[in-house]
């Protein structure tokens, strides 16, 4: 167990190293965000993407390299939902696997209790690693699709902190019994828009239990910021309390 003050100052020294100017194109090129933050934003993810890069394990199955490109595309996603946080980087996840495509899990919560096998593009085991499916991954990152799988995995991560994965951020006191309020609200909402098949700003998966609901009000909040905002102001306020970023100001103008 490393002590905390010997991590800080290793971590201290990972983000005083010159990013490498590869890394900086390879960030261009995949992940939209990159471009579209403020300055200081930009610095500061490329200090969290060496911290992140460096301290987890990545390991890739079925043929999968880790390469520069996999490991910085994943960080800079990971790294964008912590550029609020001080000195966190999803402590608990030592591992990162990843998989050219989707894969099968086995399912155990699916509607009424089925268990069966289905295809799955990304997964965050419980006190355990995350595991994504790079073409995914990639498409995400590149195009606005409304989806982003890693922001997804790593929320579920965020919601496991307090011990159990509940669909609650771990927020304040007064903050969570909002949180119930609005969240409950809003997933009701969209329970009734999938029954009834509307449109829907949040991806339905949401629709599938409170916990799907908080990874996917996660992605919308970092991948339409603005609508999210227009929309259910209340939540994306909440969101922004938590996470402590604004991002639909890196869209406005
Ligand atoms: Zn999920």
């Amino acid at each position: 167990m490393l002590f905390s003050w010997l991590r800080r100052r290793r971590r201290n020294k990972l983000m005083t190293q010159p990013f490498p100017e590869e890394w900086r194109r390879i960030l261009r090129a995949n992940v939209r965000h990159y471009s579209r933050l403020p300055e200081p934003e930009r610095r500061r993810l490329e200090q969290k993407i060496l911290v992140f890069a460096a301290e987890k394990h990545w390991e890739g199955i079925e043929g999968q390299e880790i390469t520069d490109e996999v490991r910085v595309t994943i960080a800079a996603l990971a790294c964008l939902m912590l550029l609020g946080a001080d000195d966190y980087y999803f402590d608990r996840v030592d591992s990162i696997i990843v998989v050219p495509g989707e894969f099968e899990r086995r399912h155990t919560h699916l509607g009424g209790g089925l268990v069966g096998h289905v295809t799955n593009l990304g997964e965050s085991l419980d006190g355990g690693p995350v595991k994504l499916a790079w073409d995914e991954v990639l498409y995400d990152a590149q195009d606005r699709n409304g989806t982003n799988l890693v922001v997804h995995e790593f929320a579920h991560k965020l919601d496991e902190i307090a011990g159990y994965v509940d669909g609650t951020p771990p927020l304040p006191g007064h903050s969570e019994r909002r949180w119930e309020e609005v969240a409950g609200r809003e997933y009701q909402r969209l329970v009734r828009d999938v029954e009834h098949g509307r449109p829907t700003l949040l991806d339905p998966y949401g629709a599938e239990s409170r916990v799907e609901f908080f990874a996917v009000a996660s992605e919308c909040f970092f991948e339409e910021p603005l609508q999210m905002r227009d929309e259910m102001p209340e939540l994306y306020g909440l969101l922004s309390d938590f996470y402590r970023l604004d991002p639909a100001k890196w869209d406005e103008d």
